[in-house]
């Protein structure tokens, strides 16, 4: 059998707050405290009131503690509900099965409302009668203030799980990731337990990424709009994609941390890609068309200059090309064109830009390219078609360029005088008999 637990030895609360006796003058100090402290102390044997200070009184709406001891007993002051849990509490003190306990219970004032009391029940021994001395503050706005912030919290969460966008809060110092919405389980194709147990370091493609995020993060403070490449993992089935994401700081249970919403823009990237590439590429050859190439010529002209490097470029055009299209027809003379722009690329530098300005009429960029190296690339390509036909539909027609050359120079103001200085070599090719190539007579400076 189970020895009774020793009964406690008198708390000092209890001996302070014993009646008037032979010992008072011993501990004036300690009744004093008991008598005026702010928390509510009431000592009871069996639910009968021996002792109540000033501030108990007063939380059951007495105006003294006298009256409240004048009860003969405390079950008014408990709801009914709560009688046989305050009958048990007593009794497992009583008989020593539990040395103390705190928590709040529910009681009621003189006028009937409730309040919650928040505090510690001890077993004491008042004067060779055990009984149980109860300690404690009314919690009841404390608890309401409580269950405001969980309402806050829910319609918080509630609001992330509602938002059309992915959300995650990951903490600053290690990535672990505290929350996640649905969205962002839908994007990441798992379940909120497996996000729950990653970190947000694995969902960026470069790491580094990351760290400058936060970086901005500590300058700015709040981000949107920020272009990074994410991925759903680290395994070779998840996905990568581009994210535009906005993050705010945010303290997550006192951790600093970051709320981040993604937009995945993978698909309006891909379409930006498309529409880039119909409006700056020839959909016959593929190659620049006249406005992308001007663009690139101009952007290439302003490098040139800015580093005082070479540049040059070449006017192209096919030799007789009515001809082609009179003997063999317009799809034949589609096909030439798809063929020379084919042959032109293997015989051109990779580094060298080739458009079509119309027609078939073509022009090259040559970066880093002197006059006599772009007379050279020049020769090369008017060789390279020479040598062998061009083909169209298994046809082999034989078709020769002429070629105008220009090397960028200082009185060269616009890409668009270094193209027309090309032109005139050009013009200058074709009255030459064509099928060769002229430089542009203007010397470099
Ligand atoms: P030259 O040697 O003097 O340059 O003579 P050419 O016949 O090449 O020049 P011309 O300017 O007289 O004729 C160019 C021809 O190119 C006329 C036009 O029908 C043809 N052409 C222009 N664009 C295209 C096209 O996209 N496809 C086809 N098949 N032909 C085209
Ligand atoms: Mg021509
Ligand atoms: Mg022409």
């Amino acid at each position: 059998m189970k020895k009774p637990a020793p009964e406690p030895a008198p708390t000092p609360l209890a001996k302070a707050a014993a009646p008037v006796g032979k010992k008072e003058h011993q501990l004036p100090d300690f009744r004093n405290l008991v008598e005026e402290a702010v928390e509510g102390v009431l000592i009871h044997s069996n639910f009968k009131p021996l002792y109540a200070n000033k501030a108990l009184a007063q939380l059951f709406g007495y105006k003294k503690p006298e009256e409240l001891l004048a009860l003969p007993i405390l079950r008014p002051l408990i709801p009914k509900d709560f009688w046989a849990r305050a009958e048990h509490e007593y009794d497992d003190l009583i008989k020593g099965r539990v040395p103390g306990i705190t928590g709040r219970m529910l009681l009621q004032r003189k006028d009937g409302s409730e309040f919650w009391l928040a505090g510690t029940q001890r077993r004491i021994d008042w004067y060779g009668t055990p009984a149980v001395q109860v300690t404690g503050f009314d919690t009841t706005a404390q608890m309401e203030v409580e269950k405001t912030l969980l309402r806050n919290e829910q319609r918080l969460r509630a609001m992330l799980e509602i938002l059309p966008y992915p959300i995650y809060i990951t903490r600053i110092s290690d990535g672990q990731i505290l929350f996640v919405n649905r969205k962002m389980c839908l994007l990441f194709q798992t379940g909120a337990r497996h996000l729950l147990r990653s970190s947000s370091v694995d969902f960026f493609v470069c790491p580094q990424e990351r760290e400058e995020l936060l970086k901005l993060m500590e300058t700015l403070g709040d981000v949107r709009d920020i272009e990074v490449r994410m991925r759903t993992g680290t395994g070779p089935t998840n996905r990568e994609f581009m994210a535009e994401v906005a993050a705010i700081n945010i303290d997550y249970d006192g951790v600093p941390a970051v709320l981040v919403a993604i937009n995945d823009i993978s698909q309006r990237k891909e379409l930006e890609a498309e529409l880039f590439k119909q409006a700056s590429t020839d959909s016959l050859t593929g190659v620049s068309n006249r406005r992308y190439f001007m663009a690139q010529a101009e952007q290439e002209l302003r490098r040139s200059r800015r580093f005082a490097r070479d540049m040059s470029v070449m006017m192209v055009d096919l030799d007789h090309f009515k001809k082609v299209n009179d003997e063999h027809g317009h799809a034949a003379g589609d096909a030439v064109l798809q063929s020379f722009v084919k042959r032109a690329l293997e015989s051109l530098r990779q580094s060298d830009q080739l458009g079509r300005l119309g027609g078939e009429e073509f022009a090259v960029i040559l970066p880093e390219t002197n006059l006599v190296a772009a007379t050279d690339a020049a020769e090369r390509l008017r060789r390279h078609l020479e040598e062998r036909p061009l083909v169209a539909d298994l046809m082999a027609i034989p078709c020769t360029v002429s070629i105008g050359v220009a090397q960028l120079n200082a009185v060269d103001g616009t890409i668009d005088q270094l193209l027309h200085r090309a032109d005139e070599a050009l013009y200058r090719a074709k009255n030459g008999g064509r099928n060769c190539v002229e430089v542009a007579e203007t010397p470099p400076v």
